[in-house]
């Protein structure tokens, strides 16, 4: 108010006379000097409002000449604090030493005992006012008691005043039975009840309550010195007992004279009690007082974690130290495999990964919770955090997966599985279609609807046999690879008019090496040109001689699409089975393999299983190679929901995590921890084999991992031509060094299979691809499985390269860097420029500058490099997949709608 003028206040108010102030008039300004407590005093701008004071000469001179001769005097005048008040004829007490007076008129001196008068007057109504208000406070507090008291039994609308009530009457409560001295009733309300505007009034009182602070009004009450504790009644500052009554103690009594008067704002004097109470009770509220706050703070009661804290401390503190000691470890039995992930060891050991691998940090292994240890490391750690270890095998996870061996008792026959295999053309689809329609089910409940890899077919004579719908030998083999051996007879398929080609021989070898009995169905018989004797006789040349020509195995002549003889083959396949004696148990954990796996759209993953022995159930929880799951629907190959698939019988599974492999074996386990151990197992497994193979099947390290004692390099070679096949085959085969031989497992004219990638994997051999390429699938299976394809375009580098490898030395060699495939659309002819190849780039991307083949049906046709690389009109640098655009090859114009571009560049990579 009229203290906190600075200088600058100061200015502003004289300033009123530069342009931007248009008032006419000055507003008149003074400057008084103003005394505070212990001598301290300070000079104030005071606004001068003038009562008009008549001169004896009819002049007037206004008041504000009279104390600003005052002023000049240096005497004290305690100013009204608001300015805008009219400025009193003050109690003026001329200072000794001051400046003296000139000779007062009667006028003035009347004037001036009037005005001493009237501020005697003033100051004597102030003090009574002060007094009154004293005692209307200690009324109101009275009054406010009484009404507090009251409020404590009745119910208030008023939702702040029932709260500050609420509060009040606790703390009453709470008073009543702590406070013996009556002075308590105006400890309570001390603080409250000062307003604001009676502090104002009060203020004249004496110049030491002048400096008033602005309280927030809602927080009136907090004694900060008087926080920890409750201050004792006796010091609470009477209402009216001023200043006086402070004890020295208390810090800085203007606090509390501010404090005092920045009570509760007049509409909530009910609810302020509430708040400094609680602030002397627990000294602990903190901020501004809010509606919100003071609601929520009503019901403020220890919380259940601090309760619990508090029970938890008194009854260790019953108990005595030992429950405070952290509780004793457990000593476990850690069954540590061949190798462990450091999160696997951790829940093992029933510890923190974190502890694992702090422990691994100190000494020196830098590890994460997915790292792999091998048993010893794991061991260590274990034995160090103090528990004992059971070392076991890899595999002892597989252990009991597949159960014991069934009783005979327990075993009842089953469906004979049977494989149709045979060379191209042959008839197979032809003939597993006839079969199908041999079914009697199928008349009944709408056919075989499904292919799901595998179908079982009910005969007249209610006997059932089982088809494996699978797409020739290459996949027998890789089902019997991974070591699920599902078929018990092969159907060798011959056409009586073709003969036995290489495939059927091939089939043969395949069946031979599984030891499966074979039945060979001569097909096509109905066609002019059929020799069933011929292929009886050729037959003999592979080891496999028929019953007319006093054999074993069984030849029947059918005709797929005229269903000539299929039931005499059924019997055959029947009589086969009857030999083989084929039985299962039915009533036990079902197990077997999987035929066929795939993501379905809408299903999810789907895998046709072929139970071996057992019964699956839907809800069974299955682990099929390395993925898991519960079985969520079984449907059998008519797309019906079937509650449970006994053994030969196919049938697709619903509710695995992901699809596993055809080929993996599946069996059904007691628990989902158990599921996830054989499967989390199964696919380290793989990962392991993976690395492993990435290794193998590098023409670089497979001589380094097959060591010193190396005989023998095996190849894959894949050549356009035959002509080329039986050079490389020839040249290769003559390469040998001291120690090493190269082998060609195989060699064959076509681009790479991915029965050329099974067969490589197979035997750690590197893929030569003279003039060819991989198929996609082909090459997607050989990036996964880690088989190496060298691509070759001259048969010397491939000569070379063998050697080198051969004498562990691959000198730099000029290596090429796929780029990108484009697939021929269209082709155009243009006059001037020839042909040009409208593309859409498939895979990765296509270069300008770099080099490009032709390939028609992965074979190698033409090498060179492009004359034009055209998106719409512009020659670009480069088109990337997806992309459609123009290319040209120089000095070449033998393109194909179909072809294929490969773009690639030519690297030296040093050895
Ligand atoms: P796959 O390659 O072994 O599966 O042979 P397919 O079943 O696809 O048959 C190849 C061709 O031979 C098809 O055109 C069939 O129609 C035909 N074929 C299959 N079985 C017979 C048969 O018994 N008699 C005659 N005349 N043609 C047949
Ligand atoms: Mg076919």
């Amino acid at each position: 108010m009229t203290d906190n003028k600075t200088p600058e206040g100061e200015k502003t108010l004289h300033a009123s006379g530069a342009p931007r102030t248009l008032s006419v008039k000055r507003p008149e300004t003074g400057v008084v000097r103003q005394a505070f407590s212990h001598g301290r005093s300070k000079a104030v701008v005071v606004e001068i409002k003038r009562p008009t004071v008549v001169r004896p000469g009819g002049k007037a001179e206004s008041a504000k000449s009279v104390v600003l001769e005052l002023v000049k005097a240096d005497v004290a005048v305690p100013v009204a604090p608001a300015s805008s008040k009219p400025l009193k004829p003050a109690p003026v007490q001329p200072k000794s030493g001051g400046m003296v007076l000139r000779t007062l008129t009667e006028e003035e001196k009347v004037a001036r005992s009037r005005a001493l008068k009237d501020a005697r007057v003033a100051e004597e109504e102030e003090r009574r006012r002060a007094q009154e208000d004293a005692k209307r406070r200690a009324e109101d507090e009275e009054r406010l008691e009484r009404e507090r008291e009251a409020a404590a039994k009745r119910k208030i609308e008023d939702e702040l005043r029932r709260v500050a009530d609420e509060d009040s009457r606790r703390k009453i409560e709470v008073d009543a039975r702590r406070r013996l001295d009556p002075d308590d009733d105006g400890s309570v309300t001390t603080t409250t009840q000062p307003h604001p505007r009676s502090a104002s009034n009060a203020a004249p009182r004496g110049a030491t309550t002048t400096s008033t602070r602005p309280a927030p009004g809602g927080a009136p009450a907090r004694t900060p010195a008087g926080g920890p504790g409750r201050s004792p009644p006796s010091t609470r500052p009477q209402p009216s007992g001023g200043l006086s009554t402070l004890p020295p103690r208390r810090a800085g009594g203007d606090d509390d004279d501010g404090r005092k008067r920045a009570g509760g704002a007049k509409g909530v004097p009910a609810k302020a009690p509430a708040a400094p109470r609680k602030g002397a009770d627990d000294g602990r509220r903190t901020g501004k007082l809010s509606v919100v706050t003071a609601l929520n703070e009503t019901e403020r009661v220890r919380s259940m974690a601090a309760y619990k804290r508090h029970v938890q401390r008194a009854q260790r503190a019953q108990h005595g130290v030992k429950d405070s000691e952290p509780p004793q470890k457990i000593i476990r039995d850690v069954v540590i495999p061949e190798s462990i992930t450091v999160q696997e060891l951790a829940n093992r050991m029933a510890t923190r990964a974190v502890d694992i691998i702090k422990s691994l940090m100190k000494q020196g292994q830098m590890v994460t919770i997915n790292t792999s240890l091998d048993a010893d490391t794991a061991q260590l750690i274990a034995e160090e955090f103090g528990h004992s270890v059971k070392r076991v095998a890899e595999a002892d996870v597989l252990e009991g997966l597949k159960g014991e061996l069934d009783s005979d008792e327990t075993l009842t026959p089953r469906a004979p599985v049977v494989t149709i295999m045979g060379h191209v053309d042959h008839g197979k689809t032809s003939l597993l279609d006839a079969l199908r329609q041999t079914d009697v089910a199928a008349g009944e409940a709408g056919g075989i609807t499904q292919h799901i890899g595998a179908y079982q077919v009910t005969l007249p004579s209610k006997q059932k046999i089982t088809f494996l719908d699978t797409p020739g030998h290459a996949a027998f083999t890789a089902m019997r690879a991974r070591g699920a051996k599902v078929t018990d007879i092969v159907v060798l398929v011959v056409a009586a008019d073709d003969g036995v080609m290489p495939q059927t021989i091939e089939a043969i070898n395949h069946a031979k090496a599984a030891k499966v009995p074979i039945i060979v169905a001569i097909n096509k018989i109905d066609k002019p040109g059929a020799t069933p004797d011929r292929v009886r006789t050729e037959l003999l040349t592979y080891e496999i001689v028929v019953e007319s020509m006093g054999g074993e195995t069984q030849a029947i002549e059918v005709s797929a699409t005229k269903k000539l003889n299929l039931d005499k083959l059924e019997e055959a396949i029947l009589l086969q089975a009857e030999v083989l004696d084929l039985k299962a148990n039915r009533n036990r954990p079902a197990s077997g393999a999987v035929v066929e796996a795939k993501l379905d759209k809408g299903r999810g993953p789907v895998a046709t299983v072929l139970v071996a022995r057992g019964t699956i159930k839907v809800g069974d929880i299955v682990v099929a190679g390395a993925e898991w799951g519960r079985v969520r629907a079984l449907v059998n190959e008519r797309g019906e929901q079937v509650p449970s698939a006994g053994p030969s019988e196919p049938v697709e599974i619903l509710g695995l995590s992901a699809p596993p492999e055809a080929g993996d074996d599946f069996a059904v386990v007691e628990n989902d921890s158990r599921a996830r151990e054989v499967a989390d197992f199964r696919a380290r497994k793989k990962r392991d084999a993976r690395t492993r193979a990435g290794g193998r099947a590098s023409l670089d390290q497979v001589l380094a991992d097959k060591g010193v004692g190396a005989k023998y390099l095996p190849l894959v070679v894949k050549s356009d031509v035959q002509g080329s096949v039986e050079a490389i085959s020839a040249a290769l085969s003559q390469l040998s060094t001291a120690e090493v031989k190269a082998q060609v497992l195989h060699a064959g004219v076509g681009g790479v299979t991915q029965s050329d990638i099974i067969l490589a994997r197979a035997s750690g051999a590197p893929i030569i691809a003279f003039n060819v390429r991989a198929t996609a699938e082909a090459r997607d299976m050989a990036k996964r499985d880690g088989v190496e394809i060298r691509y070759y375009s001259i048969i010397y580098n491939i000569i070379d390269d063998i050697r080198l490898a051969m004498s562990g030395l691959l000198s730099p060699t000029l290596r090429e860097n796929f780029l990108g495939y484009a697939s021929i659309l269209e082709v155009f002819n243009i006059t001037k420029v020839g042909k040009v190849a409208g593309c859409q780039v498939t895979e990765g991307k296509v270069l300008r500058g770099n080099k490009v083949r032709l390939l028609r049906d992965n074979v190698v046709i033409h090498e060179g490099t492009l004359s034009t690389l055209k998106r719409f009109k512009d020659e670009v640098k480069e088109v990337v997949t997806g992309q459609e655009c123009g290319m040209a090859f120089e000095n070449y114009q033998d393109i194909q709608k179909g072809d294929q571009i490969e773009c690639f560049e030519v690297e030296t990579v040093k050895r």
